[in-house]
């Protein structure tokens, strides 16, 4: 690991109190803030506006990258662009864009692997290697940031639904958020954020008592609990009854709706049985449910529903009045499934990262 610490891991008020620590006035702080996070500069020496004394120990006592790109693949289409890096202690993180009409979404890793172990994922089959820090968060998004502002284009929206799994990780998770919401910095407005779990209990109820305006996804696969906790160990930890009420109870107290998602496998949880009981499940409840045929991984034997099987999932939850959508399989062709890349250098097509 890098011994200097990483700029991004620092709060603006963080930064001041190590300015007055260097003898140097606190504003500079938020210069060097604004250089960071509204001009997206990457570099001590872009900081001109500073004295160089300033910049040297800037360069001398932090680190401005921690993740390295290492390789970088685009669909066929373009419109899916995803990058493996690499960290200094050697592990490997990947981030997704996907531009598909308006949009312009970031998909970011939370770690480095995964505790949960879903069976379907890729991540999950790696296992956990380590919790990436806030600013590790951060300079996925300003990575990107930076590619899309040499563009003409601005990022709309943010899902931490890459690698790892967010409330695992939740100081982390959410103090990247607070920092690139900043209003004096990256500004990004907070319901334009996603954090996906897996539906880690307490850590929706925290998420709830805080109020956020973040949204929040869950992802859910399974309507009862012995086919959701041969997909999802974490089931077993916390059944679905447990996770419905934390649910409700986030609903209640943000008045905010939650996303349920589903990843489709052929004849596992693609059934009308399935869509009648996750019906059952969520009468009453502010929600919307995204289904997406599986990506498949390599350890796992399940197969990606059809588009006939899919609709009638779909038709089946909507005479309950449960709104549903049909997500696309987005970038394939590259392996855009969360830890896809990582477990899979040696198949992905490289490009100049
Ligand atoms: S699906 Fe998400 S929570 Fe489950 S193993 Fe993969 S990264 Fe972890």
């Amino acid at each position: 690991m890098d011994a200097k610490p990483l700029i991004f891991d620092l709060d603006l008020p963080d930064l001041a109190q190590l300015f007055l620590s260097w003898g140097e006035p606190a504003y500079r702080a938020a210069q060097v803030w604004q250089g960071l996070y509204s001009h997206l500069w990457e570099d001590p020496v872009e900081f001109t506006s500073l004295p160089n004394s300033l910049r040297q120990k800037l360069d001398a006592y932090l680190t401005f990258t921690r993740l390295k790109p290492v390789q970088v693949l685009e669909s066929g289409d373009g419109a899916t662009r995803k990058t493996l890096f690499s960290l200094p202690d050697g592990q490997a993180v990947e981030a997704v864009r996907m531009g598909y009409a308006r949009r312009r979404t970031l998909c970011i890793s939370t770690q480095a692997g995964c505790a949960m172990g879903c069976v379907f994922c890729a991540t999950g089959q790696m296992g956990f290697r380590r919790h990436l820090s806030s600013g590790e968060i951060v300079e996925q998004v300003l990575y990107y940031a930076r590619q899309s502002k040499s563009a003409g284009e601005r990022i709309t929206n943010i899902v931490l639904m890459g690698m790892g799994e967010p409330f695992h990780n939740y100081e982390a998770t959410m103090a990247a958020i607070d920092r690139l919401n900043h209003p004096k910095g990256f500004n990004f407005g907070a319901r334009r954020f996603t954090v996906s779990t897996v539906g880690l209990v307490p850590q929706i109820r925290r998420f709830a008592s805080e109020r956020r305006q973040v949204n929040l996804a869950v992802s859910l696969h399974a309507a009862d609990d012995e086919l959701r906790s041969s997909m999802l160990p974490v089931n077993r930890k916390y059944p679905l009854d447990e996770l419905f009420d934390a649910c409700r109870q986030y609903a209640e107290i943000t008045h905010r709706r939650i996303t349920f998602e589903w990843a489709l496998i052929r004849e596992v949880n693609d059934t009308p049985t399935q869509a009648q009981l996750l019906a059952s499940r969520l009468h009453g409840m502010l929600c919307h449910v995204n289904v997406i045929p599986l990506n498949p991984t390599r350890n796992y034997a399940g197969q990606a529903t059809t588009k006939e099987r899919a609709l009638t999932f779909k038709s089946e939850l909507e005479k309950y009045n449960i709104p549903c959508t049909i997500r696309l399989r987005r970038g394939i062709d590259i392996q855009a499934g969360c830890g896809q890349l990582a477990t899979d250098e040696k198949k992905a097509r490289k490009l100049p990262a």
